[in-house]
């Protein structure tokens, strides 16, 4: 071999590497640039897909903090999928141990000669997996990435597989920033967002909405003489009412609207695209409901209602999202004074 081939060959090489690294800055601020969980595992299965080369690909991961399973994902990509089928991998499996003691990807034969029985495994087998890449924050298994068939067919290089690994951790950091951004930002107990987070996407709406000129509404919602309720059946039975109330307002609405808990026995909703006409037939489909199903506590059925209040954005009197909530809150606040379990709607 000649000098300069040799040159070359070293030329082509250190021109892969940092061909290779400047994806991996790519990849590290496109995972970086959303907190949206759903959106994030997207990006994510997407660019190892492009990245490896593969067909298929899917995320295990925990559901919530108090999950001792990972499950798949739904935003699997290209597996064919057996609803009859668990998929989910226990938080003790012996693979999930194999992944927290090394880092490294693994092939399902690899992995199944380290830890010797697939029990517990037996949906992952079945999706055929290639390659199963460990996802690690802080030396934690947070997830695990499944990768399915290549487009070529040609088996991972060893160093196709610490590229992917590295993809991994940036992945893995920023999954576990939108989980603690979720976690933070959602009440543990009705499972809705809070009312910061209400307020953040309040006024991002409310510029769209000055800008295109759509409709935008919101609806306060008070359940009607809780602290009798409470006094009446206790605290955990009020609770439980609490949870009831939530799941029935995420039930009445569409997904790209937005139901939070603003505070105590108080929700709120941001409906999108939505006039005040519009809004009112939304509210009285909620208090219907509400009053049309009891909750159920410890055999007991029980029944509550809610006053309604709403306001549709007016980007000329609403000058705050503050000042259209206030709206919304005078006309709950006028259902209230004229009997309750009823619906306002402000002029
Ligand atoms: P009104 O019809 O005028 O709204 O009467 P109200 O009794 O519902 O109004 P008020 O705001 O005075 O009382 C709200 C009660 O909601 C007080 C509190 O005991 C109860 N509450 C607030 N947060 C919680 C909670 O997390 N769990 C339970 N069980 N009760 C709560
Ligand atoms: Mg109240
Ligand atoms: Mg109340």
């Amino acid at each position: 071999m000649t000098e300069t081939s040799d040159l070359d060959l070293v030329r082509e090489e250190y021109e892969k590497q940092l061909y290779d690294l400047r994806q991996l800055l790519e990849v590290s601020k496109s995972l970086n640039s959303t907190l949206d969980y759903h959106i994030l595992i997207d990006s994510i299965l997407l660019t190892i897909m492009g990245q490896m080369r593969v067909l298929k690909a899917g995320l295990f991961a925990k559901k919530g903090l108090d999950a001792t399973h990972f499950s798949l994902h739904r935003n699997y990509k290209g597996f064919d999928i057996d609803h009859a089928v668990n998929y989910a991998i226990a938080e003790d499996n012996q693979l999930i141990k194999l992944f927290s003691r090394n880092n490294r990807c693994f092939t399902m034969p690899e992995a199944q000669e380290r830890i010797g029985s697939l029990k517990g495994l037996e949906g992952l087998a079945s999706l055929q997996p290639t390659l199963l890449v460990p996802l690690k924050a802080k030396g934690v298994v947070n997830g695990i990435i499944v990768l399915g068939d290549r487009i070529d067919e040609a088996h991972f290089e060893e160093s196709e597989k610490e590229y992917v690994l590295n993809i991994a951790t940036f992945a893995a950091i920023a999954i576990n920033n939108a989980f603690l951004f979720e976690m933070t930002t959602t009440d543990m107990m009705t499972r809705l967002k809070m009312k910061h987070y209400f307020y953040t996407v309040l006024i991002e709406k409310m510029e769209h909405s000055a800008l295109s000129g759509r409709p935008l509404s919101v609806i306060m919602i008070d359940i009607d003489f809780f602290k009798k309720f409470n006094d009446t059946y206790g605290h955990s039975c009020g609770d439980a009412v609490l949870k009831q109330v939530a799941k029935i307002l995420q039930a009445c609405i569409r997904g790209m609207d937005l139901a939070a808990r603003y505070g105590g026995e108080e929700f709120c909703i941001l409906l999108p695209d939505t006039d005040r006409e519009r809004a009112l037939i939304i509210a009285e489909r909620i208090r219907k409901s509400v009053a049309d199903t009891p909750s159920e506590y410890e055999g007991t059925r029980l029944w509550v209602t809610i006053s309604l209040g709403l306001a549709q954005y007016n980007p000329a009197r609403d000058i705050s999202g503050k000042s259209l909530i206030d709206r919304a809150d005078r006309a709950l606040y006028f259902s209230k004074q004229s009997g309750r379990d009823r619906t306002s709607a402000a002029d």
